[in-house]
Protein backbone atom coordinates (compact mmCIF):
# COMPACT_ATOMS: atom_id res chain seq x y z
CA UNK A 1 0.00 0.00 0.00
CA UNK A 2 1.54 3.48 -0.60
CA UNK A 3 0.61 5.48 2.62
CA UNK A 4 1.69 8.76 3.46
CA UNK A 5 2.37 9.53 7.37
CA UNK A 6 0.69 12.43 8.72
CA UNK A 7 3.22 15.37 10.05
CA UNK A 8 4.15 14.72 13.81
CA UNK A 9 1.45 17.55 15.45
CA UNK A 10 -1.45 16.13 13.18
CA UNK A 11 -2.37 14.61 16.66
CA UNK A 12 -3.17 18.45 17.88
CA UNK A 13 -6.08 18.80 15.16
CA UNK A 14 -9.46 18.19 16.70
CA UNK A 15 -12.05 16.70 14.64
CA UNK A 16 -15.08 16.49 16.78
CA UNK A 17 -15.30 18.45 19.58
CA UNK A 18 -18.83 17.63 21.34
CA UNK A 19 -19.46 19.89 24.23
CA UNK A 20 -22.85 18.87 26.52
CA UNK A 21 -24.99 17.42 23.64
CA UNK A 22 -28.29 16.32 24.78
CA UNK A 23 -30.61 14.98 22.73
CA UNK A 24 -34.56 14.21 23.43
CA UNK A 25 -37.24 12.41 21.21
CA UNK A 26 -40.96 13.42 21.38
CA UNK A 27 -42.93 10.69 22.91
CA UNK A 28 -46.26 9.81 20.91
CA UNK A 29 -48.24 9.99 24.03
CA UNK A 30 -47.08 13.26 24.89
CA UNK A 31 -43.80 14.63 26.51
CA UNK A 32 -40.27 13.25 25.32
CA UNK A 33 -37.53 10.96 25.96
CA UNK A 34 -33.97 12.26 26.95
CA UNK A 35 -31.28 9.39 25.19
CA UNK A 36 -28.16 11.32 26.21
CA UNK A 37 -26.96 13.56 28.32
CA UNK A 38 -24.61 15.73 28.78
CA UNK A 39 -22.01 14.25 26.08
CA UNK A 40 -18.87 16.21 26.42
CA UNK A 41 -15.80 14.75 24.10
CA UNK A 42 -13.33 15.58 21.86
CA UNK A 43 -10.96 13.72 18.94
CA UNK A 44 -8.17 14.91 17.68
CA UNK A 45 -7.41 13.87 14.03
CA UNK A 46 -4.79 10.11 14.27
CA UNK A 47 -7.23 8.81 16.97
CA UNK A 48 -9.03 5.32 16.66
CA UNK A 49 -11.98 5.75 19.13
CA UNK A 50 -14.23 2.82 20.04
CA UNK A 51 -17.64 4.19 21.09
CA UNK A 52 -19.06 0.71 23.77
CA UNK A 53 -22.38 0.47 25.18
CA UNK A 54 -25.41 -2.11 25.51
CA UNK A 55 -28.54 -1.92 23.22
CA UNK A 56 -30.40 1.25 23.78
CA UNK A 57 -27.75 2.95 25.34
CA UNK A 58 -27.51 5.64 22.96
CA UNK A 59 -24.58 4.69 20.42
CA UNK A 60 -26.15 5.19 17.14
CA UNK A 61 -28.15 8.69 18.04
CA UNK A 62 -24.85 10.02 19.36
CA UNK A 63 -23.40 8.55 15.81
CA UNK A 64 -25.78 9.74 14.13
CA UNK A 65 -24.97 13.25 15.81
CA UNK A 66 -21.31 12.92 14.80
CA UNK A 67 -21.69 11.96 11.34
CA UNK A 68 -24.66 15.31 10.80
CA UNK A 69 -27.59 13.06 10.36
CA UNK A 70 -28.91 14.37 13.60
CA UNK A 71 -28.68 17.75 14.79
CA UNK A 72 -28.77 17.84 19.11
CA UNK A 73 -31.30 19.41 21.26
CA UNK A 74 -28.81 21.24 22.85
CA UNK A 75 -24.96 21.47 23.03
CA UNK A 76 -22.60 22.02 20.74
CA UNK A 77 -20.48 20.10 18.43
CA UNK A 78 -18.25 21.38 16.47
CA UNK A 79 -16.55 18.86 13.24
CA UNK A 80 -13.33 20.00 12.26
CA UNK A 81 -14.01 23.91 13.73
CA UNK A 82 -17.18 24.07 11.95
CA UNK A 83 -20.33 24.79 14.45
CA UNK A 84 -22.52 21.71 12.70
CA UNK A 85 -25.34 21.61 15.75
CA UNK A 86 -27.97 24.86 14.17
CA UNK A 87 -27.33 23.36 10.62
CA UNK A 88 -30.03 22.78 8.01
CA UNK A 89 -30.58 19.41 6.38
CA UNK A 90 -28.71 20.56 3.03
CA UNK A 91 -25.87 22.17 4.58
CA UNK A 92 -25.23 18.87 7.19
CA UNK A 93 -25.40 16.84 3.71
CA UNK A 94 -22.37 19.02 2.36
CA UNK A 95 -20.85 18.48 5.87
CA UNK A 96 -21.24 14.82 5.41
CA UNK A 97 -19.71 15.21 1.92
CA UNK A 98 -17.22 16.82 2.56
CA UNK A 99 -15.59 15.83 5.67
CA UNK A 100 -16.99 11.96 6.42
CA UNK A 101 -17.13 8.40 5.28
CA UNK A 102 -19.27 5.90 6.98
CA UNK A 103 -19.12 2.30 7.46
CA UNK A 104 -22.39 0.39 8.20
CA UNK A 105 -23.19 -3.12 9.56
CA UNK A 106 -25.36 -3.92 6.27
CA UNK A 107 -22.71 -2.36 4.06
CA UNK A 108 -25.55 -0.14 1.91
CA UNK A 109 -24.37 -0.51 -1.57
CA UNK A 110 -26.35 0.08 -4.24
CA UNK A 111 -26.58 -3.76 -5.05
CA UNK A 112 -27.27 -3.22 -8.88
CA UNK A 113 -24.39 -1.12 -9.36
CA UNK A 114 -21.37 -2.80 -10.26
CA UNK A 115 -18.56 -2.00 -7.55
CA UNK A 116 -16.73 0.49 -9.46
CA UNK A 117 -19.75 2.80 -9.27
CA UNK A 118 -20.79 2.09 -5.77
CA UNK A 119 -17.07 3.40 -4.67
CA UNK A 120 -17.71 6.96 -6.98
CA UNK A 121 -20.64 7.61 -5.71
CA UNK A 122 -19.32 10.17 -3.29
CA UNK A 123 -17.28 11.57 -6.13
CA UNK A 124 -20.50 12.57 -7.74
CA UNK A 125 -21.07 15.94 -5.84
CA UNK A 126 -17.61 17.52 -6.06
CA UNK A 127 -17.70 18.52 -9.68
CA UNK A 128 -14.60 16.08 -10.52
CA UNK A 129 -14.63 15.05 -14.27
CA UNK A 130 -15.67 11.64 -14.92
CA UNK A 131 -12.22 9.80 -15.51
CA UNK A 132 -11.33 11.95 -12.72
CA UNK A 133 -13.83 9.79 -10.59
CA UNK A 134 -13.01 6.57 -12.10
CA UNK A 135 -9.07 6.93 -11.99
CA UNK A 136 -9.41 7.67 -8.06
CA UNK A 137 -12.64 5.23 -7.32
CA UNK A 138 -9.73 2.81 -8.98
CA UNK A 139 -7.05 3.40 -6.73
CA UNK A 140 -9.23 2.85 -3.89
CA UNK A 141 -10.00 -0.48 -4.72
CA UNK A 142 -6.96 -1.02 -5.22
CA UNK A 143 -5.97 0.16 -1.58
CA UNK A 144 -8.70 -2.53 -0.45
CA UNK A 145 -7.14 -5.28 -2.65
CA UNK A 146 -10.66 -5.05 -5.26
CA UNK A 147 -8.98 -4.00 -8.09
CA UNK A 148 -9.69 -7.06 -10.03
CA UNK A 149 -13.40 -6.80 -9.25
CA UNK A 150 -14.46 -3.35 -10.16
CA UNK A 151 -17.46 -4.90 -12.83
CA UNK A 152 -18.99 -7.10 -10.18
CA UNK A 153 -21.96 -6.82 -8.57
CA UNK A 154 -22.41 -6.29 -4.92
CA UNK A 155 -24.19 -9.70 -5.03
CA UNK A 156 -21.56 -11.69 -6.20
CA UNK A 157 -19.50 -10.73 -3.33
CA UNK A 158 -18.80 -12.27 -0.29
CA UNK A 159 -19.25 -10.06 2.86
CA UNK A 160 -15.92 -9.02 4.06
CA UNK A 161 -15.73 -7.83 0.46
CA UNK A 162 -18.68 -6.15 0.05
CA UNK A 163 -17.53 -4.33 3.56
CA UNK A 164 -13.79 -3.85 1.91
CA UNK A 165 -15.80 -2.14 -0.77
CA UNK A 166 -18.09 0.07 1.37
CA UNK A 167 -14.74 0.94 2.90
CA UNK A 168 -13.16 1.98 -0.59
CA UNK A 169 -16.28 3.88 -1.04
CA UNK A 170 -15.67 5.62 2.28
CA UNK A 171 -12.25 6.39 1.39
CA UNK A 172 -13.27 8.00 -1.89
CA UNK A 173 -14.53 10.98 -0.59
CA UNK A 174 -10.71 11.59 1.23
CA UNK A 175 -12.67 12.18 4.66
CA UNK A 176 -11.66 13.71 7.72
CA UNK A 177 -13.13 10.98 9.60
CA UNK A 178 -14.29 7.22 9.05
CA UNK A 179 -17.78 6.67 11.17
CA UNK A 180 -17.62 2.95 10.96
CA UNK A 181 -20.98 1.61 12.94
CA UNK A 182 -20.73 -2.10 13.89
CA UNK A 183 -19.28 -2.47 11.17
CA UNK A 184 -18.57 -6.48 11.33
CA UNK A 185 -21.83 -6.67 13.23
CA UNK A 186 -23.07 -8.73 9.63
CA UNK A 187 -19.36 -10.74 9.60
CA UNK A 188 -18.10 -14.12 10.72
CA UNK A 189 -15.56 -13.49 12.95
CA UNK A 190 -12.13 -14.59 10.30
CA UNK A 191 -14.09 -11.80 7.94
CA UNK A 192 -14.64 -10.11 10.75
CA UNK A 193 -10.94 -9.41 11.95
CA UNK A 194 -9.59 -9.37 8.75
CA UNK A 195 -11.88 -5.53 8.27
CA UNK A 196 -10.79 -4.52 12.31
CA UNK A 197 -6.92 -5.71 10.95
CA UNK A 198 -7.64 -3.19 7.84
CA UNK A 199 -9.36 -0.45 9.22
CA UNK A 200 -6.33 -0.28 12.31
CA UNK A 201 -3.95 -0.24 9.32
CA UNK A 202 -5.72 2.49 7.40
CA UNK A 203 -5.28 4.15 10.89
CA UNK A 204 -1.92 3.77 12.02
CA UNK A 205 -0.57 4.11 8.44
CA UNK A 206 -2.56 7.24 6.49
CA UNK A 207 -3.30 8.92 10.22
CA UNK A 208 -7.06 8.54 9.09
CA UNK A 209 -9.66 9.49 12.10
CA UNK A 210 -11.86 6.59 12.91
CA UNK A 211 -14.81 6.45 15.68
CA UNK A 212 -16.41 2.67 15.43
CA UNK A 213 -19.61 2.17 17.53
CA UNK A 214 -19.73 -2.16 18.78
CA UNK A 215 -21.37 -3.80 21.65
CA UNK A 216 -18.23 -6.34 21.55
CA UNK A 217 -15.38 -5.71 24.17
CA UNK A 218 -13.11 -7.43 21.95
CA UNK A 219 -13.84 -5.69 18.75
CA UNK A 220 -12.97 -2.50 20.88
CA UNK A 221 -9.08 -3.75 21.71
CA UNK A 222 -8.53 -2.72 17.91
CA UNK A 223 -9.13 0.43 18.72
CA UNK A 224 -6.86 2.90 21.16
CA UNK A 225 -9.55 4.91 23.36
CA UNK A 226 -12.95 3.66 24.42
CA UNK A 227 -15.82 5.99 24.93
CA UNK A 228 -18.15 3.81 26.97
CA UNK A 229 -21.58 4.85 27.18
CA UNK A 230 -24.69 3.93 29.46
CA UNK A 231 -28.18 5.07 29.58
CA UNK A 232 -27.00 7.81 27.64
CA UNK A 233 -24.22 9.19 29.77
CA UNK A 234 -20.38 8.55 29.24
CA UNK A 235 -19.64 6.12 31.97
CA UNK A 236 -15.93 5.91 31.20
CA UNK A 237 -13.24 7.37 28.53
CA UNK A 238 -9.85 6.76 28.15
CA UNK A 239 -7.64 3.82 27.06
CA UNK A 240 -8.96 0.79 26.18
CA UNK A 241 -8.40 -1.55 29.08
CA UNK A 242 -7.82 -5.78 29.01
CA UNK A 243 -10.29 -6.41 31.15
CA UNK A 244 -14.10 -5.47 30.65
CA UNK A 245 -14.82 -5.61 34.43
CA UNK A 246 -13.22 -2.18 34.90
CA UNK A 247 -16.06 -0.85 32.73
CA UNK A 248 -18.48 -2.01 35.23
CA UNK A 249 -16.55 -0.31 38.01
CA UNK A 250 -17.38 3.23 36.23
CA UNK A 251 -21.12 2.51 36.17
P1 LIG B 1 -28.07 2.03 20.68
O1 LIG B 1 -27.55 2.39 19.33
O2 LIG B 1 -27.06 2.18 21.78
O3 LIG B 1 -28.69 0.69 20.71
P2 LIG B 1 -30.01 4.12 20.16
O4 LIG B 1 -29.27 5.38 20.08
O5 LIG B 1 -30.42 3.49 18.87
O6 LIG B 1 -29.23 3.08 21.07
O7 LIG B 1 -31.35 4.35 21.01
C1 LIG B 1 -31.34 4.88 22.32
C2 LIG B 1 -32.77 5.18 22.74
O8 LIG B 1 -33.33 6.21 21.92
C3 LIG B 1 -33.71 4.00 22.58
O9 LIG B 1 -34.58 3.97 23.69
C4 LIG B 1 -34.46 4.30 21.32
O10 LIG B 1 -35.75 3.74 21.35
C5 LIG B 1 -34.52 5.80 21.30
N1 LIG B 1 -34.55 6.36 19.93
C6 LIG B 1 -33.55 6.28 19.04
N2 LIG B 1 -33.87 6.91 17.88
C7 LIG B 1 -35.14 7.38 18.05
C8 LIG B 1 -36.07 8.12 17.23
N3 LIG B 1 -35.73 8.51 15.99
N4 LIG B 1 -37.27 8.43 17.75
C9 LIG B 1 -37.60 8.06 19.00
N5 LIG B 1 -36.78 7.39 19.83
C10 LIG B 1 -35.58 7.03 19.38
MG1 LIG C 1 -27.44 1.21 17.54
Amino acid sequence: MRMKKQPENSKSVKIISMNKICKSFPLEMGGEQQVLFDITFDVNQGEFVSIMGPSGSGKSTCMNIIGALDTPTSGTYKLYGKDVAHLDTDELAMVRNEYIGFVFQQFNLLSKRSVLDNVMLPLMYRGLPMDERVRRAREMLKRVGLEKFETYLPTQLSGGMKQRVAIARALAGNPKLILADEPTGALDSKMGNDILTFLKQLNQDMGITIVMITHEFEIAQYSNRLIHIYDGRITYDGRVPRDERVLQKHL
